[in-house]
């Protein structure tokens, strides 16, 4: 395809010309992420470098030769296989180096039928991969002609280029299949994950509701047991009736927390605010729980700041019910537990401070997780859940709460509301 103009033109020129169609070959070869991608660029690039009237892309396919792609004047063998041994790109794979044909009638390895429709009349057919040949590369000429050394070299060269970037699709590819294996696993995973988690949350659910009732009934029994021996009920059994009570009591907390857990989880939890006095509120909360605190422990409280608040007063219950009966429970007979509230242009906050058992630093950062109970809990019963109820409860509010502890000298929860 040497016009006169290429010809005048000074070898020098033609050289860097060459030399930055090959450069820029090998950054478009680079991000190349696809066979087609680089089989584009390839049977574009072959041409260009080397002026040819057609390319192909030939890849082996065992003792075949699978004419992939190609890029000519007139059609050639695209989508065709020909046995190694009779084509000529299997004679450059095989004999792994490029086979020059000036002219297809007077070779020997040219089988003259399959070329005698095209246009071709002379070629170069290089390996890809000279060591261990995967593919080749072709070019034709319309004419018979001599191809120079610099073409062969020029388009050897391109088909080493192609060799790597053929590898780097391979480890792309493998790697995006990888990535896709691990992530079809973790959405599965999770989705199994998931199902379990549903499936124990309902699972707990309908067996808290299950036990409500009969609990409700042992309940109402022992206090029936109580009326009906009457006067003569003696220290012993008043014992034992306060011990089932007591008991029952405490499951039905426990049953509480699982229902009121799996509503949330749900998003069945509602907020409704309404305006409230809170100190009176608190007051009441206060009183609702004294029955329950250990001996000679007392509840203080202070208030400053407006006394009138929006809110949602049955989950502020919850929260303050739970940071109550935890600054009591954590906490020695006759310790007191001092609760405070403020309001300032509609900033609520409350704290519970007691004089207990503490929280050990380790577990500090994980107290709210779901049945998560500090190291230094042992005897003590609970199930790890009221504080990851006040959290939720917490987060429906749009509030905050954070604490502070020191082991064997106390703990301060702090409630801030708006
Ligand atoms: P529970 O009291 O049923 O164990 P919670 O969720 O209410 O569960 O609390 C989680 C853990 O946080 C408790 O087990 C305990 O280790 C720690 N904790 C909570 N409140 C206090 C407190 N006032 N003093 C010391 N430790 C506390």
């Amino acid at each position: 395809m040497n016009t006169s103009i290429d010809i005048a033109t000074p070898a020098i020129s033609t050289d860097s010309n060459q030399l930055k169609n090959l450069v820029d070959t090998v950054q478009q070869l680079s991000l190349a992420r696809n066979m087609e991608t680089v089989m584009r660029i390839v049977r574009t690039k072959a041409r260009q470098l080397t002026g040819a009237d057609g390319a192909t892309f030939v890849l082996r396919d065992n003792d075949r030769c699978h004419y992939v792609d190609e890029d000519a004047i007139g059609p050639l063998w695209k989508g065709q296989r020909f046995p190694m041994k009779i084509c000529i790109s299997g004679w450059a794979m095989l004999n792994r180096q490029p086979a020059v044909v000036e002219n297809i009638y007077e070779d020997s390895r040219i089988p003259i039928n399959a070329y005698e429709p095209t246009f071709v009349r002379s070629l170069v057919m290089v390996p890809i991969r000279s060591m261990d040949p995967i593919g080749a590369i072709g070019t034709y000429w319309a004419q018979t002609r001599v191809p120079t050394k610099e073409e062969i070299t020029l388009l050897q060269s391109l088909a080493d280029i192609t060799a790597v970037s053929i590898e780097n699709v391979k480890v792309y590819t493998e790697l995006e299949k990888r990535v896709e294996e691990r992530t079809l696993e973790l959405i599965n995973s999770l989705e199994r994950e998931r199902e379990m988690s549903a499936l124990k949350t309902r699972f707990v659910s309908i067996a808290s509701h299950e036990f409500r009732t009969p609990l409700g009934t042992i309940l109402s029994s022992t206090s029936l047991l109580e009326k009906y021996i009457g006067e003569a009920v003696n220290e012993n059994i008043s014992k034992h009736t306060g011990r089932i009570k007591g008991s029952v009591k405490h499951l039905m907390n426990v049953l509480t927390d699982f229902l009121t857990v799996d509503t949330m989880e749900q998003g069945k939890t509602a907020v409704e605010k309404t305006s409230f006095d809170l100190p009176d509120f608190i007051k009441e909360t206060i009183g609702a729980i004294e029955g329950n605190l250990k001996q000679g422990q007392h509840i203080q409280y202070k208030h400053t700041g407006d006394v009138t608040i929006q809110q949602d007063s049955k989950i502020l219950y919850g929260i303050l019910l739970n940071l109550l009966s935890n600054a009591s429970k954590y906490s020695a007979e006759e310790k007191p537990i001092d609760v405070t509230s403020e309001v300032r242009e509609g900033h609520i906050s409350i704290s519970v401070k007691d004089y207990g058992i503490g929280i050990p630093l380790q577990d500090q950062e994980k107290i709210f997780s779901d049945f998560y109970r500090a190291k230094n809990t042992i005897g003590i019963q609970g199930t790890g859940l009221g504080l990851h109820i006040v959290e939720r409860y917490v987060e429906l509010l749009n509030g905050t709460i954070h604490f502070s502890s020191v082991p064997d000298e106390g703990t301060i929860f702090t409630l801030h509301l708006k």
